[in-house]
């Protein structure tokens, strides 16, 4: 599932494939990943791309004329280059360019969405102004953690999911940020040090480069696809040791998703 790193990507990789080309047709299918959206005004969609800007898991493109769209990947969403002519499995809205390639994006369960909007107005939808610190645009300190999860009487791993608060981290980045700085998944948000919030803001920018460094290919590899390698620390990692201690990583049910953490460096029980 993309998280901020695979969005970053997903985000220059759009605006290479559209650096010196222009959009000369646009195409929305009839399906989910336009609910709620005037799928006639992506399909009116011309010209030079004018900005592409990222925002958590969140993507914000602009073009020339004020026209724009936000596009959020959800689950299994990508936007993906090919020739002209040539197929593409999933596809559900497609670029077409000046120069003879086409963008599409892909999304076989459709939790994606693509929302159309006007340039200047992308920043101010409710679904982007509701998103909380992120990690590579804003300052991700200390002091910003404590501000955003200071009174917060969840258990950090689920808090850290909150969108509202730190945008961008997913199941992945959260376990991976709280194995980083020793922090167990079950200690109330509220209630770490100063010291603490320290190491938890270091290790979410340390993940987060972490996976931005290793994203060499045009096309992002989801870890959940098969035959895709795992290159976390913690992540998907139950029942092998931990690179750290050599303990075992547990994974347990946490908020209805997946928890993994290795209980020997990450210590700190479980309440309930
Ligand atoms: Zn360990």
């Amino acid at each position: 599932m993309p998280e901020l790193p695979e969005v970053e990507i997903a985000r220059r990789n759009l605006e290479h494939w559209l650096q010196g080309t222009a959009v000369t047709a646009a195409q929305a299918d009839r399906t989910r990943v336009f609910r709620g959206a005037d799928r006639s005004a992506f399909e009116r969609l011309r010209g030079r791309l004018a900005f592409s800007r990222r925002r958590g898991k969140t993507l914000l493109l602009g073009f020339e004329g004020n026209q724009g769209f936000l596009s959020h990947l959800g689950m299994t969403g990508k936007w993906v280059c090919r020739a002209a002519g040539q197929g593409e499995p999933y596809s559900r809205a497609r670029l077409v360019l000046a120069n003879g390639t086409v963008l599409h994006y892909r999304d076989p369960r459709q939790f994606g969405r693509i929302h159309p909007a006007p340039a200047d107005a992308l920043e101010h939808l409710p679904d982007v102004r509701r998103l909380g610190v992120d990690p590579l645009l804003d300052r991700l300190d200390a002091r910003a953690l404590k501000a955003v999860f200071g009174t917060s009487r969840a258990p950090l791993k689920v808090a850290l999911l909150d969108q509202a608060r730190v945008a961008g981290l997913g199941n992945i980045h959260a376990a991976e940020a709280l194995w980083r700085s020793k922090l167990s998944p079950f200690r109330p948000a509220g209630a770490l040090t100063d010291a603490e919030w320290r190491r938890l803001a270091t290790a979410i920018k340390a993940s987060i480069r972490f996976a931005l460094s290793r994203e060499t290919d045009e096309e992002i590899a989801y870890v959940e696809e098969p035959g895709t390698p795992n290159p976390f620390r913690v992540y998907g990692r139950a029942g092998k040791r931990c690179f750290r201690c050599r303990g075992t990583v547990h994974r347990v049910r946490q908020g209805g998703r997946s928890t993994y953490f290795c209980p020997r460096c990450q210590p700190g029980r479980r309440k309930s």
